[in-house]
């Protein structure tokens, strides 16, 4: 059983590292970004509305993103652990989580960083905008979302340091290279 986050950059491959720590694991990957697409496509309610901060790469607004997130974690699914992947992005949010988990008698056993370079971010995202077309990955966007992930993730991750559940991993490299690092700072965490 292991509850977890990956939190990382734009860029950084945590939706990926995410889904291979989520099979080898057994564990349920959750991603906000995926369930904002996905209503996005369907053009739910929830999507028209998430689009809008989407396309602008800003965060969608706490009191949509956190009732989504309460719900999802309500599923059957995530009795026997989960990974999100994308929340909290902001110290609100982490409150927020905060409070869903000790109404379930539950805690995080890790939270895992993928790190990187901002230069090395834009350009990867550069790349990905012209294989996807993904809307947020254009360069304007792209230095906006990575600065909101400097100006409000980071004080995340710091919370989650200073309670002692923080591992970081270097996320430059092969991507089998980096779920190497990945599976093994999970282990070392989780006999820690
Ligand atoms: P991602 O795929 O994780 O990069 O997320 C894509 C976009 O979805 C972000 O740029 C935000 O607009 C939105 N999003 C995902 N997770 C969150 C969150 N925890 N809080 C607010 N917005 C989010």
């Amino acid at each position: 059983m292991t509850r977890m986050l990956i939190i990382g950059p734009p860029g950084s491959g945590k939706g990926t590292q995410a889904e291979r720590i989520s099979e080898r694991l057994g564990v349920v990957a959750i991603s906000t970004g995926d369930i904002f697409r996905a209503n996005v496509r369907g053009e739910t309610p929830l999507g028209v509305e998430a689009k809008k901060y989407m396309d602008a790469g800003d965060f969608v607004p706490d009191s949509v993103t956190n009732k989504m997130v309460r719900d999802r974690l309500s599923e059957a699914d995530v009795e026997d652990g989960f990974l999100l992947d994308g929340y909290p992005r902001t110290t609100a949010q982490v409150d927020y989580l905060d409070e869903i988990l000790a109404n379930g008698d539950q805690k995080l056993d890790v939270v895992l960083q993928l790190t990187a370079d901002d230069e090395e971010l834009v350009a990867r995202l550069l790349g990905r905008a012209k294989e996807t077309g993904r809307s947020d990955d254009n360069e304007g966007v792209i230095r906006h979302r990575l600065d909101l992930y400097h100006e409000q993730t980071e004080a995340v991750v710091a919370k989650y340091a200073e309670r002692g559940i923080l591992t970081q991993v270097d996320g430059i490299g092969g991507i089998d290279e980096v779920t190497d690092r990945v599976m093994q700072a999970i282990k070392e965490a989780q006999a820690a």
